[in-house]
């Protein structure tokens, strides 16, 4: 098949170096003469394509966020058929039928609990929603001065002043920890117990990226972390916030991770990501009536906080479109049998590797730590080889969309590889 190339690509890169400001991105080197961008011009499944006509698989789902795969025709034709109803409509003062219907299907899907949906645009929003339920709920409740919140180390759950300053990253988050929340970050559970009564009477919540920790480079959790740390909760009256932008919609081979440790439910749980199938910005706080009913009552009571785009129609049409999918193509069914290949894959690429010194998964989420090398040269070097995908410093990522095939994953696993021994002369 004929590349078919953009003529407008060098003029498109010229102008985005001009003009664009690029998230988590040294400028300097966007910039720079040597340096072509790579200008997405379509995707299919789990194939982008590029304005050269080079075909890669998509190995990091787009920044974590794609499910079903690019351009799936029925989440396009929902966010069709709604555009040419209603792109938006307020949900200050107003409602609309998508955003009804998305809130009725998340309720199903997650525990009885959780009764009351709150829907933002990404999932920072996510979470700086929960948090700030949690603070006005104290407020309600007699306890004005329960408003410190607990992270774990490590941790990442936006970059919003509030969600930034529950991140655990240094890099990321230490130059803002002062424009936040007030925030104690801990290492894990041993440390949550040994906290007096009082210093715990005057945390309001505590959040948690279930099993798996991503910004933090694929990291996961003792198994049981959940449990754990719901009893704990329970004990001392901490509210429990689930952040599952990265993890919810099947990525770790679930609906949701912390189904996987089904007694462990907490009082908030944040989506995002994954909610359009990877589509279109929405993001969705869920708690339950006991938070809800908190805040009836006369104007003081009011949840005094939201966005222009809260409960956006075609974000919820993409919504409810992603769920549809799940279900009429037997998504979760599908995903055992992928994971097997996917670690059958890992196993044989990287096990006994003189520059891998560990390789974690989790479903179709893999991180595998290299050395002698930067996670950023193997990156680059696997472009040649159909992959696009972004290390975190020195792990390697791949974050396979659901719909991806046995030969993809091979593929993708395989490029990978080929990437890692090209950046460390072992070709
Ligand atoms: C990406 C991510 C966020 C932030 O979501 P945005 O949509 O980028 O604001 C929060 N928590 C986790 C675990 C994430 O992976």
């Amino acid at each position: 098949m004929a590349k078919k190339l953009n003529p407008d690509t060098e003029k498109l890169r010229h102008l985005d170096k001009q003009h664009l400001w690029h998230p988590f991105t040294q400028m300097k080197e966007w910039c720079a003469p040597g340096h072509d961008p790579i200008v997405i011009e379509s995707g299919r499944g789990a194939i982008l394509t590029d304005s050269e006509g080079n075909q890669y698989i998509d190995g990091n789902a787009t920044i974590w966020t794609n499910v079903h795969g690019h351009s799936y025709p029925a989440i396009v034709e929902a966010i069709q058929q709604q555009a040419e109803k209603l792109a938006h409509c307020s949900a200050l003062g107003f409602t609309n039928e998508p955003a009804i219907r998305l809130a009725k299907a998340l309720v199903e899907l997650t525990p009885e609990s959780l009764s009351r949906v709150f829907f933002t645009d990404d999932g920072s929003t996510a979470i700086e929603c929960a948090c700030k339920m949690a603070i006005q709920f104290r407020q309600l409740s007699g306890e004005p001065d329960r408003t410190r919140f607990l992270g774990f180390d490590h941790a990442y759950h936006g970059d919003t002043a509030g969600a930034a300053s529950l991140g655990g990253i240094a890099t990321f988050h230490d130059r803002f920890e002062k424009t936040g929340f007030d925030v104690t970050h801990v290492a894990g559970l041993d440390e949550l117990r040994q906290m007096s009564p009082e210093e715990i009477r005057k945390i309001t919540a505590i959040t948690i990226e279930p099993l798996i920790q991503g910004a933090a480079g694929m990291q996961l959790w003792p198994s049981g972390m959940l449990t754990e740390l719901r009893a704990w909760c329970d004990k001392s009256g901490v509210f429990l916030i689930y952040d599952e932008v990265m993890t919810g919609f099947g990525k770790t081979g679930t609906m949701f991770a912390f189904e996987q440790e089904t007694e462990a439910t907490p009082d908030f749980l944040c989506l995002a990501k994954g909610l359009t199938g990877g589509t279109i910005p929405l993001a969705a706080t869920l708690t339950t009536d006991r938070v809800f009913e908190a805040f009836i009552g006369g104007p003081e009571q009011t949840f005094y906080y939201g966005h222009s785009y809260c409960g956006n129609p075609l974000g919820c049409a993409a919504g409810l479109a992603n769920l549809r999918v799940f279900e009429t193509e037997k998504v979760l069914e599908s995903l055992p049998q992928k994971i097997g290949m996917f670690s059958a894959a890992l196993e044989a690429a990287f096990r006994d590797h003189p520059n891998v010194t560990d390789v974690r998964q989790l479903g179709l989420i893999a991180g595998i730590d290299v050395s002698g090398t930067t996670g950023n040269e193997v990156c680059i070097a696997a472009r040649q080889h159909r992959l696009l995908t972004r290390p975190i410093r020195d792990t390697l990522v791949l974050m396979l969309p659901l719909c991806i095939s046995g030969a993809q994953i091979r593929e993708a696993v395989q490029a990978l590889r080929k990437g890692l021994d090209e950046s460390t002369g072992l070709d």
